[in-house]
C-alpha cells in the first residue's frame, strides 16, 4: 500500500514536472570548450595553467591541456581563472538584512510571506551573479516554507538561482526567539517553530521534513556574555570566554538530531558560546553554526565526530558596530573572540565550510566579502578557496556532484580575472558563471 501510494505519488510529480516551463539547458550531446588561462579544481593547492575543460549537456567530460578543435563551440576564458562554482552554507534569502531589531521585526510584521518570496528571488539571482551556484539556506525566519518553493522552482527553470539545500523553518524552545517585548496581549510571529520537550520536538522535525526540508536547524543559545576564563578556558580574549544561556536541554537535542538523521537529514546548530556549542557537539550535530567561542575539548570532539565549524566571521565585523551602537557592546569583543576561535579551528585540524550569513546583511554585499577575514584568522588562501568549495560540498553531502572541477562533475564553473590564490578579493569580480552547463553570466 505504501509503495502503491509512493508510486503515485511520483507519477503525479512527473506529470506536474512537465507542465513547468523547462529550465535553459543546452541540449544533452552539446559540447562547450572552456579555455581557461589557469584552473583551481576545488581540492588542490595549486593552480594549473592554460587547460581545456570540456563540457557536454549538464556535466564535465574532461580536463586537460589539449587545445579545442578549431570548430568548436569554444568560450574563451584564456584571460581568466576557473574556478568550481562557489558554495555558501549558511545563508537567508527570505531575510534582507537585520543589523538591528527593528530591520527584523519590520520584515516579519508588516512584510507578506508572498512579498518576501518575490524578493528572495531576486537574492538568489544575485548569488547566481557573484558565482555561489550553491547555498544552503538555513531558515526563513518566520516564512514559513517559502524556500522549498524557491528551491522547487529554480530547479524547475522558473527563475534563475543556485542549487538549494534549505532547512526551513528552524527550531527553539519558547521564549528563546524574536519577536520578542510585544505587548502579552498581541499573538506576534516568530522567526522559528517553537517546540518543548523531546517528543514535541521530535514532532517537529516530522513536520519539517514532510514539507521539504533538505537540513533541520537549530538554536542552542542565546543571550551572550563574556565571563572570567578559568584554567579549562583556553582561546580566551582578555581573559574573558563568552558563555550563554543554552535554550534546548541535551534530550530535547538528542531526540532532534535522533530524528532528523533516522529520516537521513542532517542538522545544523545555531551556536555561539560555550554551553550552546557543548551540547550541541554531544548530541552529534553536523555542523556548527557562527560558533563565536569553542571550549578547546568541544574543538577535539568536533575534529573526531567530524562536525564542521561554519564560522560566521564577516557578517559579525559587518552587525558588531550597529549592535554595539543599539546598547549591545558586546558585539564587538565577539569580533575578537570568533577570530581567535577560528584560528585554533585551523591549527586543531577542524573541517571548516564557508557560510556568510548573507540576508543577516544586505543581498547587494557580495559574500565572496568574507574570504579575508578567513586568510585573516589563520586560513590559507587555498584552505579558504576549499572552504568554499570541496569542504562545502562535503558538508552538503554533494561532493558527487559539486565543489571540484573533475570529469563527471556537474559544470558548476566560473571565472575571475587573476590569481585568486595570490589575491582572494578577485573572486569579488567574478566574470563568468556557468550553472549545469548553461551560461548565466558572461
Ligand atoms: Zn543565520
Amino acid at each position: 500500500m505504501r509503495f502503491i501510494t509512493t508510486l503515485l505519488t511520483a507519477l503525479v510529480l512527473a506529470g506536474s514536472a512537465l507542465a513547468q516551463p523547462k529550465p535553459v539547458q543546452p541540449a544533452p550531446s552539446a559540447i562547450t570548450y572552456l579555455r581557461c588561462g589557469a584552473l583551481f579544481d576545488g581540492k588542490g593547492d595549486q593552480l594549473r595553467r592554460d587547460v581545456t575543460i570540456v563540457v557536454e549537456g549538464e556535466h564535465i567530460r574532461e580536463i586537460s591541456g589539449a587545445a579545442p578543435p578549431a570548430d568548436g563551440n569554444i568560450i574563451d576564458l584564456s584571460r581568466m581563472t576557473c574556478l568550481p562554482g562557489l558554495i555558501d552554507v549558511h545563508t537567508h534569502v527570505l531575510l534582507q538584512g537585520d543589523i538591528t531589531a527593528e530591520d527584523y521585526d519590520v520584515q516579519l510584521l508588516k512584510q507578506s510571506v508572498a512579498y518576501r518570496a518575490i524578493q528572495a528571488t531576486v537574492s538568489a539571482r544575485r548569488a547566481l551573479e557573484y558565482g555561489f551556484t550553491t547555498i544552503r539556506d538555513l531558515e526563513t525566519e518566520g516564512a514559513g516554507y517559502a524556500d522549498v518553493d524557491l528551491r522547487n522552482a529554480i530547479n524547475r527553470g522558473i527563475v534563475p538561482g543556485p542549487r538549494m539545500k534549505v532547512a526551513t523553518r528552524a527550531l527553539d524552545v519558547t521564549g528563546a526567539y524574536p519577536l520578542q517585548g510585544y505587548n502579552w496581549q498581541l499573538d506576534v510571529p516568530h522567526g522559528v517553530q517553537l517546540c518543548d520537550g523531546p517528543d514535541d520536538c521530535r514532532k517537529a522535525v516530522r513536520e519539517q521534513i514532510s514539507h521539504g526540508a533538505d537540513w533541520i536547524k537549530v538554536y542552542v543559545d542565546r543571550s551572550y556574555y563574556f565571563q572570567a576564563a578559568s584554567g579549562t578556558h583556553l582561546g580566551a580574549v582578555n581573559g574573558q570566554i563568552l558563555n550563554d544561556i543554552p535554550t534546548f536541554t541535551l534530550d530535547e537535542l538528542r531526540a532532534i538530531v535522533d530524528e532528523a538523521h533516522r529520516q537521513r537529514r542532517p542538522v545544523a546548530a545555531h551556536a555561539m558560546a560555550l554551553q550552546g556549542v557543548h551540547n550541541a557537539v554531544e548530541a552529534g550535530v553536523d555542523s556548527i553554526e557562527h560558533g563565536d567561542y569553542i571550549a578547546p575539548e568541544d574543538l577535539q570532539t568536533m575534529l573526531r565526530k567530524g562536525i564542521f565549524y561554519v564560522p560566521t566571521i564577516f557578517v559579525g565585523e559587518y552587525v558588531a558596530e550597529g549592535r554595539a551602537r543599539a546598547g549591545a557592546p558586546v558585539w564587538l569583543d565577539m569580533v575578537k573572540i570568533n577570530g581567535e576561535t577560528l584560528r585554533r579551528a585551523v591549527a586543531a585540524g577542524v573541517k571548516i565550510a564557508y557560510g556568510t550569513d548573507v540576508g543577516g546583511f544586505d543581498w547587494g554585499i557580495n559574500m565572496a566579502v568574507q574570504f579575508p577575514s578567513m586568510i585573516k584568522y589563520g586560513m590559507s588562501p587555498a584552505q579558504a578557496l576549499r572552504s568554499a568549495t570541496s569542504s562545502a560540498a562535503e558538508l552538503l553531502r554533494m561532493q558527487d556532484q559539486v565543489g571540484s572541477l573533475e570529469p563527471g562533475k556537474l559544470a558548476d564553473i566560473i571565472a575571475v580575472p587573476g590569481d585568486p590564490l595570490a589575491d582572494v578579493t578577485v573572486l569579488q569580480k567574478v566574470g563568468f558563471v556557468m550553472k549545469g552547463g548553461a551560461v548565466f553570466r558572461k
